[in-house]
């Protein structure tokens, strides 16, 4: 990431858009890891956002066409829901975060966001709509009042303040020996991994973007910090439509909804509760994991 943002950083403001993507692309190192393998169409209109209605229709997917890996996936995320999707490991979780952000298209069904085809909407529109909370966010070798304004170019101290408070890091900065100006990064102040999350929280806050896809990859972070993160990614999701690859029980529990995935296939879909009720799959997972937690 480095050896890629270092030149550009002197190639200037025609550039920005494409830094963006470059950070967003950093951001999803876990969720994902691959390099965008599609173009805007030649007529390709901004996207829209109303409502933030995601509609996964009878979605299929393979990264290579011997080896099917999402098979008919049928899910609309209403606007301002929170869905969390669990599953097995290698179940296609984090391929549905890649195909709603277009890494790829789908072989097969469409994916909509407020009813406009995601192959149809220019890249920098559908990228500047859905904001990623990563489990590691990346850090440049700058202050960290800029590492926040990642979030949105030209952002005012005012702006990147009220996120950071937001994010609850606010107090933490101004403990640092040259506060906003403290440079941080590979070459500066090494941050922790929940004060990295809080970093990449108020990033997004200052995008304020109306989707959020969240890849929990199993946490490295103490259990109160865990719980006090959650708590602000709980804070961020209200009013957005938030789609959550969770590992964390308190996430799934939290979601108005969750589907469970296996092999390419929902299986169920419901309230913890409902799930629960059903003593099928998910109860099994949860059992499991509960046990674990203790
Ligand atoms: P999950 O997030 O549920 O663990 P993924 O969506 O990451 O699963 O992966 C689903 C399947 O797709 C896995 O079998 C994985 O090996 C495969 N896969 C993921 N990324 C690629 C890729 N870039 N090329 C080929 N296969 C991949
Ligand atoms: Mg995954």
């Amino acid at each position: 990431m480095i050896q890629i943002t270092m030149p550009l950083n002197f190639l200037g403001t025609v550039y920005r858009e494409i830094r963006q993507a470059l950070v967003d692309m950093a951001e999803m190192f876990d969720l994902l890891d691959q390099p965008p393998d599609v173009s805007d169409a030649p007529d390709a209109a901004d996207l829209t956002v109303g409502k933030g209605e995601v509609c996964f229709e009878q979605v299929e997917f393979g990264y290579d066409a011997a080896r099917p890996i999402l098979k008919g996936i049928n899910l609309t995320v209403a606007g301002g829901e929170t869905v969390a999707i669990v599953g097995p490991s290698g179940s296609g979780k984090s391929t549905i975060g890649r195909l709603l952000f277009r890494f790829y298209d789908v072989t097969g069904g469409a994916i909509r966001i407020d009813g406009q085809d995601l192959r149809e909407v220019t890249q920098s529109s559908l990228h500047g709509a859905i904001g990623v909370v990563p489990q590691d966010t990346v850090l440049f070798n700058d202050t960290i009042a800029y590492n926040i304004a990642y979030g949105r170019e030209g952002a005012s101290r005012e702006e990147i303040e009220a996120a950071a408070k937001a994010a609850r890091i606010h107090d933490f900065i101004l403990s640092l020996p040259e506060g906003y100006d403290t440079a941080v990064g590979e070459r500066g102040l090494k941050l922790s991994g929940g004060e990295k999350q809080r970093v990449g929280i108020a990033r997004t806050l200052l995008k304020n973007p109306p989707i959020l896809l969240l890849d929990e990859a199993t946490s490295a972070l103490d259990t109160q910090t865990e719980q006090s993160i959650q708590d602000s990614l709980r804070q961020m999701g209200k009013g957005r439509t938030v789609l959550t690859i969770a590992h964390r029980l308190s996430t799934v529990v939290d979601a108005d909804r969750i589907i469970v995935l296996e092999d390419g296939h929902i299986v169920e879909e419901g309230s913890h509760d409902g799930l629960l009720a059903q003593n099928g799959r998910y109860a099994a997972m949860w059992a499991r994991q509960s046990v674990e937690v203790e």
